[in-house]
């Protein structure tokens, strides 16, 4: 019997959605790239998509099962997976420790191709002192308002204080218009305003990933939910890739997935078909 390092279930539920309904597009989609993992670049967002959301970015966590999954993939992949993520990656290694993965961290502003290589600066300055420190101010605006220093980027996170939206999307066009010579761009995101400078995002950084090995040549897909994640759907198909949504539709998108478990459950039915077609490889 080939080993199932995932179990069974998460395949038969990947495959079948259980209520009888016909075969989705994702299980459709997961037998087309199963067989084909070690020619695909295997590339992830992390909150909203690998992980459910929290209350704060701190709060976060990886549930049973997602390291283990991520680790397999990585291995069928021969190392082309990468997470990719507005967080820095000291912030994506707290979270996956003790696991260390290829990313693309600060929305492109850092680049890291194995676990165990040393990070590579991309093209991204650091945000601008003066500027940081008038954008920090606009957190007094209520308790419930979570500064995040994100080095190249500065967050501004509202989950917890809804209603002071406008007020601080205001206040942030305010601070811009008194620093007009500095280049920066609003990444307005689920209950958070991040201001970056501009230049680079996500897309230029799966670009520049895709330029060295183990990605390059290779077919990516890409997993997203959020509007900045939008800017790596619309490469996709530059490199013949394929570009999947969570939880809200996008353009050029191949299939959209519900919730962050339910990404999960296909990437470890992914990871399972692929091990399966290994171990049929081997066997005979
Ligand atoms: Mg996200």
């Amino acid at each position: 019997m080939p080993s199932d390092p995932v179990g069974g279930d998460s395949l038969a539920q990947a495959r079948d959605p259980g209520d009888g309904a016909p075969s989705s597009p994702a299980s459709g989609l997961l037998a087309e790239l199963a067989p084909r993992l070690d020619r695909c670049a295997v590339l992830l967002d992390i909150d909203g998509t690998l992980l459910d959301m929290a209350a704060t970015p701190r709060e976060v966590f990886v549930p049973p099962g997602l390291a283990e999954t991520l680790r397999g993939l990585l291995h069928q992949a021969a190392g082309a997976l990468a997470l990719v993520s507005g967080r820095s990656l000291n912030d994506i290694d707290l979270i996956f420790a003790p696991d260390v993965f290829p990313a693309v961290g600060g929305h492109g502003a850092e680049m890291r191709l194995a676990g165990a290589a040393e990070t590579v600066a991309v093209t991204a300055p650091p945000l601008d002192r003066e500027l940081k420190r008038r954008l920090a101010a606009i957190a007094r605006l209520s308790p419930g308002i979570l500064l995040e220093d994100k080095g190249y980027s500065l967050a501004l996170h509202y989950r917890l204080a809804p209603h002071a939206e406008a007020e601080i999307f205001r206040q942030v066009d305010a601070v811009r218009a008194e620093l007009p010579n500095l280049p920066v761009e609003i990444l307005p995101g689920k209950f958070v305003c991040e201001i970056k400078p501009s230049g680079f995002n996500k897309a230029t950084g799966v670009m520049q990933l895709m330029q060295q090995q183990p990605f390059k040549g290779r077919r990516p897909f890409f997993i997203g939910d959020d509007v900045t994640d939008e800017s790596v759907f619309a490469i996709m198909p530059d490199f013949g890739g394929l570009a999947f949504s969570v939880g809200r539709q996008a353009m050029g998108v191949a299939h959209q997935f519900a919730t962050p478990e339910e990404v999960r459950r296909w990437l470890a039915g992914l990871l399972a078909a692929a091990g399966a077609g290994t171990n049929a490889a081997h066997s005979g």
